[in-house]
């Protein structure tokens, strides 16, 4: 089992406390750290593919379309300047984007003179407990991405 999968057996079995919606071909949840204010991951159902080009085209363009409808819910409830997209997988192969709304000055100095992705910003700062919502901030949060979702998709995948 990867972390992904331990965190979509939790939604399943309805233990997960970050779990706002299901798409066809994912899970949206919020961020256990919340640095960048509305830091959303849209989770692939399974751990089949570790790369978006071994789906079939179908698969890969419905995957891409609800990840672009979860960034824009997440833009529309949380207010950035921008938001940034990042599909990595060196710590979990599991097919997982990272939806980051950006705002100026959001790196305090880090990177270049305060410009430059979220990676550029301190992992233990970005991870600290400090950064953990509240229950209030994750119910609130939760709520605003989950109206906004509701708004794009009409409630259902
Ligand atoms: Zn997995």
């Amino acid at each position: 089992m990867c972390l992904i999968c331990d965190r979509i057996e939790m939604i399943k079995n309805g233990t997960n406390p970050y779990f706002v919606r299901e798409l066809k071909t994912g899970y949206v949840v919020i961020g256990d750290n919340q640095h960048f204010y509305g830091y959303t991951l849209f989770l692939y159902k399974d751990h089949r593919y570790t790369e978006l080009f071994q789906m079939d085209m179908e698969e890969r363009i419905t995957f891409m379309k609800e990840m672009s409808i979860v960034a824009e819910a997440a833009s529309r409830a949380f207010e950035p300047e921008k938001m940034n997209y990042e599909l990595l997988g060196m710590g979990d192969a599991h097919l997982h984007w990272h939806l980051y709304p950006r705002r100026t000055g959001d790196i305090g100095n880090y990177g270049n003179n305060g410009k430059g992705p979220v990676w550029w910003y301190p992992m233990e700062k970005m991870y600290s407990d400090e950064c953990r919502p509240s229950t209030e901030d994750l119910i609130s949060m939760k709520n605003k991405l989950g109206e906004e979702l509701d708004r794009l998709i009409g409630g259902k995948a």
